[in-house]
């Protein structure tokens, strides 16, 4: 039977969430969340569908570099995963722009994640569980080893998987019964009014959500009241994180968040560059016990590698449209196993949750083999987008059944949505 790709479509999908300020943090006041998007399609009628995340001017650069994957795509076969993978990272002019980093990689994987979502789509099966059902060694194969050998070789990421095989079926078992907990950004954006974030913590509790999540960093003064806010809703001990988006310096991290240690902050996120290993490095010494957390900018293995080996972390969130796509992200989780640091994902964007939840429930079943201190990020928007969009329940993500990585949008959104012709941009 023949599975060779013999289309690639791309798209500038833009939607315009700056006239709510969703999405409005210390560094990003404004986004338009968009999707540099991308459409497979083999010769025996099937499609998979994948994007890069982006918030809006540069979508069209972010577009035009998946673009310019088309020569490795076109003819190739679909089911040919680990050895694609390696081949477009390793393009020996393309690689110039990265390497490994940025939008070339970016766009590396939203072409890596549309072949894994056609790949589910044909197996019949989600992501998460086509995953989850890979022997040790296929799953191995998938991952590209190099400059990570001093700290995770292939031997080691077996004998993890290996350790969790036995009791995968269980894990499946449960995922389907209760499903993988999330925590919700949704009542923390920086542009909303005190009494909104009441109401939405008030909501969030409400809705079974197990943690809550603060963007700070644009005024000490506002954060303070509205940490204070916050934790008066929420109560002394339900688990409230802070989100600083890169916004300070390592000294002014480190004054910021001691300020605001009275109210028990659960992480804080992103306190400064995402490059800056040595100095997230510092800051986890300066605020200790308050854990850090970073990853949704982390742009691949190398960097996770590093703050992992230096103990700058104390949760990894891995994004599932940054760093090489699915392939990339295994390599990740299993670093974080071999670390004993737990992964909680960023999401939130558009189609974010989407596509992380496959990931977490995977090292759920097959990688870490638990959910303690895990939890996904859930945001509340612009699901309705999607063919098969996330679904919450009790505060925990439901597992999905339908074939594929949730990736595909709804053709009337994909239309309306187009930049800058599509009626949503152009009123028409
Ligand atoms: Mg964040």
């Amino acid at each position: 039977m023949s599975r060779r790709i013999v289309e690639m479509e791309t798209y500038d999908i833009r939607f315009p969430t700056s006239r709510e300020l969703d999405g409005s943090d210390a560094m990003n006041p404004d986004p338009d969340y968009s999707a540099a998007y991308v459409v497979l399609k083999t010769d025996d009628g099937h499609e998979g569908h994948g994007f890069a995340f982006t918030i809006g001017r540069g979508n069209d650069v972010q577009t035009a570099a998946i673009g310019a994957l088309r020569p490795y795509v076109l003819g190739r076969d679909a089911d040919d995963l680990g050895a694609l993978y390696k081949e477009m990272v390793g393009d020996s002019q393309l690689r110039w722009l990265g390497p490994e980093k940025g939008v070339m990689h970016m766009a590396i994987s939203a072409v890596v994640n549309a072949l894994w979502d056609l790949k589910a789509k044909r197996h019949g099966k989600p992501l998460w569980l086509l995953l989850g059902e890979m022997s040790p060694e296929e799953i191995v194969d998938l991952v590209d080893f190099r400059y990570l050998s001093d700290a995770l070789t292939p031997e080691d990421a077996l004998r993890i998987l290996r350790k969790a095989e036995p009791t995968r079926r269980e894990r499946i078992e449960s995922l389907r019964k209760d499903g993988y907990p999330a925590y919700t950004t949704s009542p923390g954006w920086l542009g909303y009014d005190d009494e909104k974030l009441r109401r939405l913590c008030k909501e969030a509790l409400d809705q079974g959500f197990k943690q809550i999540k603060l963007k700070v960093g644009a005024d000490l003064e506002d954060d303070l009241r509205r940490f204070a806010t916050a934790r008066e809703v929420c109560g002394p001990d339900f688990p409230i994180a802070i989100d600083a988006n890169q916004r300070w310096d390592v000294a002014s991290a480190i004054e910021w968040v001691t300020a605001l240690k009275p109210y028990n902050p659960h992480w804080v996120e992103e306190p400064t560059s995402p490059d800056d290993v040595l100095g997230h490095a510092a800051i986890a010494e300066a605020i200790s016990p308050v854990p850090v957390a970073t990853g949704e900018h982390v742009q691949n293995r190398i960097v996770f590698k590093q703050l992992l080996q230096a103990g700058a972390i104390s949760y990894l969130q891995l994004d599932s449209a940054r760093v090489g796509g699915v392939n990339e992200n295994i390599a990740i989780l299993l670093l974080a196993a071999k670390f004993g640091v737990p992964v909680c994902p960023h999401a939130g964007g558009v189609g974010l949750c989407e596509l992380v939840q496959h990931l977490a429930m995977f090292d759920f079943v097959a990688v870490s083999g638990s959910m303690e201190g895990r939890v996904i990020e859930y945001v509340d928007h612009l699901h309705e987008h999607f063919a098969d969009p996330v679904v919450i329940e009790q505060g925990c993500y439901v597992a999905p059944s339908l074939p594929g990585f949730s990736a595909q949008m709804r053709p009337a959104s994909i239309a309306a949505h187009l930049y800058p012709d599509g009626s949503v941009w152009s009123g028409s």
